[in-house]
C-alpha cells in the first residue's frame, strides 16, 4: 500500500514538471523556425552540455593591463575589464543578449589568452588595450573623455546590467577555456580559423552569419598599388592584371599581381582593407577593392550576434552557434584578498 501510494507521488510530479520539459522544447523549435534571414533558418539546439554548470577552471580576480596610449599599466578587478572590453566592442545599443553574447567570448578569449600566452607585454601586464594585439578597452574615464560623463555612465550600466547573469561564465571545448575569438562583422559567412593563422581548432570553422551589411570601396592607382607592394618587400613589377584565388570558403587565399603572390591577409594589412572577404576591378588604370564585412571573420560576428538576438536567440544559442561542439562553464574566480 505504502510503495503505492509513493508510485502516486512519483507519477504526479512527474506529470506536474512534464508539460514545463515539453513547452521548452517547444520554444526552441519555434525559434529555428521563426528565424529566416532570405531563405536560410539557422538550426540551434542547444544540448544539456552547454547549460552553465560550475567547474575548476580558475580565472585570476585581477589583472594587469598594459595601456598602450598611456604607456603605463593599471591592475584591474577582471570582471571590470571584461565590462570595458565589452563597451570598447559593441554599442550598448545592441540587444542585451547579443552584449551578453559578446561577454563570455571576451572572458573565454582573455583566459585562453592567459593560460596559452601569457607575458610578452611591458610590465609583466597580461594584457593590453591596443585593439591590434589584445582586445580593444575602454575605460569609464576615456568613455567619459568620448562622450560626456553621463553618457558614459548610461553606457557602463547599460552594460553592466545586461551582462551580470553571465558573469563568469566561459566557453569550453573538450574541458579547457576555448579560444573565442570574434570580429566586427562577416556578410554571410565566417572564416574558419585554419584559413588565417594555420590553426585547425574545430569550433573555429566556417558557418553561416545573418548579415549583409553595405559593401566598403577602396580605390588604389597602379603607381600606389606597386609603391605599397615593394613597401612591403615584394619585388614587384608595374602593377598590371589582377588576380584572386580564392579559399574554400568564399574569401580571398592570395593575390597575383605584378609577377607575385600576396596572401590576402598580408595584402589585407599591407592595403589596409576591411577584410579578406573582397573584389577587386581595374577601371581606368585603378584598382578598385571592395570589401565585405570587417576583420579578419573568425569566430563570433558581433553584428551577426546582433541580428540573431534581434530575431529572438538567445545569447547561449548565439554562442553555439558561432562556436560549434563548444560547452557553457562557470569559472572560479581566485581570491583576490592577500
Ligand atoms: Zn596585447
Amino acid at each position: 500500500m505504502k510503495i503505492k501510494i509513493i508510485a502516486y507521488i512519483i507519477a504526479a510530479a512527474v506529470m506536474a514538471v512534464l508539460p514545463l520539459f515539453v513547452a521548452e522544447i517547444r520554444n526552441r523549435a519555434e525559434h529555428i523556425i521563426d528565424y529566416t534571414s532570405g531563405d536560410i533558418v539557422i538550426p540551434v539546439s542547444v544540448p544539456d552540455s552547454f547549460i552553465a554548470e560550475s567547474s575548476d577552471i580558475v580565472m585570476p580576480g585581477i589583472i594587469k593591463v598594459y595601456d598602450a596610449a598611456r604607456g603605463e599599466t593599471f591592475e584591474i578587478d577582471t570582471e571590470e575589464y571584461i565590462t570595458g572590453v565589452v563597451a570598447a566592442e559593441m554599442p550598448s545599443a545592441f540587444n542585451p543578449e547579443a552584449l551578453k553574447a559578446q561577454a563570455v567570448a571576451a572572458r573565454s578569449y582573455l583566459l585562453y589568452k592567459l593560460t596559452n600566452n601569457p607575458g610578452g607585454h611591458a610590465d609583466g601586464a597580461s594584457v593590453c588595450t591596443d585593439y591590434k594585439c589584445c582586445k580593444a578597452y575602454l575605460s569609464a574615464e576615456e568613455a567619459a573623455a568620448r562622450w560626456t560623463e553621463q553618457k558614459a555612465d548610461e553606457v557602463f550600466d547599460i552594460i553592466r546590467a545586461a551582462t551580470e547573469p553571465v558573469r563568469g561564465l566561459i566557453i569550453t571545448y573538450d574541458d579547457a577555456v576555448a579560444c573565442a575569438l570574434f570580429h566586427a562583422s562577416s556578410s554571410g559567412k565566417t572564416e574558419s580559423s585554419v584559413n588565417v593563422w594555420g590553426g585547425e581548432l574545430p569550433y573555429l570553422h566556417s558557418v553561416y552569419t545573418p548579415e549583409s551589411e553595405e559593401p566598403f570601396t577602396t580605390v588604389f592607382g597602379a603607381d600606389e598599388l606597386t609603391d605599397k607592394l615593394r613597401g612591403a618587400g615584394y619585388d614587384v613589377r608595374p602593377a598590371g592584371d589582377i588576380a584572386i584565388t580564392c579559399n574554400d570558403t568564399g574569401r580571398a587565399d592570395y593575390i597575383t599581381v605584378g609577377g607575385v603572390s600576396v596572401p590576402a591577409g598580408e595584402l589585407r594589412s599591407i592595403l589596409g582593407l576591411r577584410s579578406t572577404l573582397f573584389t577587386v576591378e581595374r577601371q581606368d588604370g585603378d584598382y578598385i577593392f571592395t570589401c565585405y564585412g570587417y576583420g579578419h571573420g573568425v569566430g563570433m560576428s558581433q553584428v551577426g550576434a546582433a541580428a540573431m538576438a534581434d530575431s529572438g536567440y538567445t545569447y547561449d544559442e548565439i554562442l553555439l552557434h558561432y562556436y560549434k561542439g563548444t560547452a557553457l562553464r562557470a569559472v572560479k574566480y581566485e581570491s583576490t584578498e592577500n
